[in-house]
């Protein structure tokens, strides 16, 4: 009876949530007195899962599943579950995680609790805390079935090391045409830049840019931080950014570890999509800007001084410490 974690990857890399994913379960095992088993899909290195306390690998090797499909990698995980005999599995709550954890659960009979944020209050009965109204409140969810389906939010419980190694096995799931009646037959990604779902560090602008021509500090800074660019709403709307910047409750949720908001007045739409993220800091030269009250960091002044400044001194520190 292991704890059974879906890893994902892109391009055959191991995405930092799957480590996170695994840290947690192996925390959950340990609760329930059993072992980790993961599935990774077209991923070369899966060794290193070890080290945040998966015991065993079922790895799957398929050029059909190169792009994501909720169905197949769905089926993958209840025939893995079966296999393993698995109580509870755990996904995250990513946009490909959310597509296919309904799936996954009506296969399995599961009932499934999304944007988890902690370990288990109890495992009998089955509770779990989880975020609600984008991220405002939290609300225990208790799962009655005899298998229980998690969705884990990114950086709501970390990255956890352990000791020990993963034994690795290739597992071949049955996959039909039924399968793959809906598939992905071509895609148009942005090369060379992180996305926001995926950064660490984002670096959003707003309104008190006063035009997409001073974009060029707002990108210098995302370039030396290694950071994604986003917008408010209102930046999009006026065409000074790709809509697919646009963060916020009508817009893409962040949970990256450093939100960084420039002359972002702080709408309580634009902080229903950044709630997740851990350290916000505020650059807004009005005091009483509101941003400044949901913020762990505030510098009250002028965009176009403070940023081409800590630009220069972020250069500066990186040529010291390279
Ligand atoms: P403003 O409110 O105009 O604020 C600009 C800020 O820049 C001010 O605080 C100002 O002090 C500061 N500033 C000005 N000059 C400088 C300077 N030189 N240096 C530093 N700071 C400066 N908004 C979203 O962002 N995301 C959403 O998903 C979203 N969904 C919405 C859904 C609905 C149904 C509605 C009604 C609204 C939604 N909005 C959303 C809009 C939201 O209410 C705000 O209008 C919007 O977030 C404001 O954008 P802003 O902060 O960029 O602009």
């Amino acid at each position: 009876m292991s704890v059974l974690i879906y890893t994902e990857s892109e391009n055959g890399k191991l995405k930092k949530i799957a480590f996170e994913v695994a840290s947690y379960a192996k925390q959950v095992a340990n609760a329930l007195g059993t072992t980790v088993t993961a599935v990774a899909v077209n991923t070369d290195d899966v060794t290193q899962l070890s080290t945040y306390g998966v015991d065993k690998v079922l790895k799957v090797t398929n050029e059909k599943l190169n792009t994501f499909n909720a169905k197949a990698y769905a089926d993958i995980l209840k025939q893995a579950a079966s296999k393993e005999d698995s109580k509870v599995v755990v996904l995250s709550s990513s946009a490909n995680d959310k597509f296919m954890a309904p799936i996954l659960a009506v296969e399995l009979g599961a009932g499934y609790v999304p944007n988890v944020v902690a370990l288990p209050e109890n495992t009998s009965p089955f509770q779990v805390k989880r975020t609600a109204f984008t991220n405002k409140a939290f609300a225990i969810s208790e799962i009655n079935t005899e298998i229980k389906l998690i969705g884990l939010s990114k950086n709501a419980f970390g990255i956890k090391e352990s000791e020990g190694t993963a034994a690795v096995e290739d597992f071949t799931p049955t996959l039909d045409d039924a399968d793959f009646s809906a598939k992905v037959t071509s895609q148009d990604k942005v090369t060379g830049k992180v996305t926001i779902a995926d950064a660490e560090i984002v670096v959003s602008g707003g309104r008190g840019l006063k035009g997409p021509e001073n974009w060029g500090m707002i990108e210098d800074l995302a370039n030396v931080l290694g950071a994604a660019t986003a917008c408010s709403k209102p930046v999009s709307d006026m065409g000074w950014r790709p809509h697919g910047e646009h963060v916020g409750q009508t817009g893409k949720p962040v949970a990256s570890n450093l939100y960084i908001a420039i002359g972002i007045s702080g709408a309580i739409q634009h902080l229903a999509g950044i709630n997740a993220s851990k350290v916000k800091v505020v650059i807004n030269n009005d005091p009483e800007a509101p941003f400044f009250k949901a913020a762990d960091y505030g510098v009250v002044g002028d965009a176009f001084e403070v940023v081409p400044k800590l630009v220069e001194k972020l250069k500066e520190f990186k040529a010291n410490n390279a």
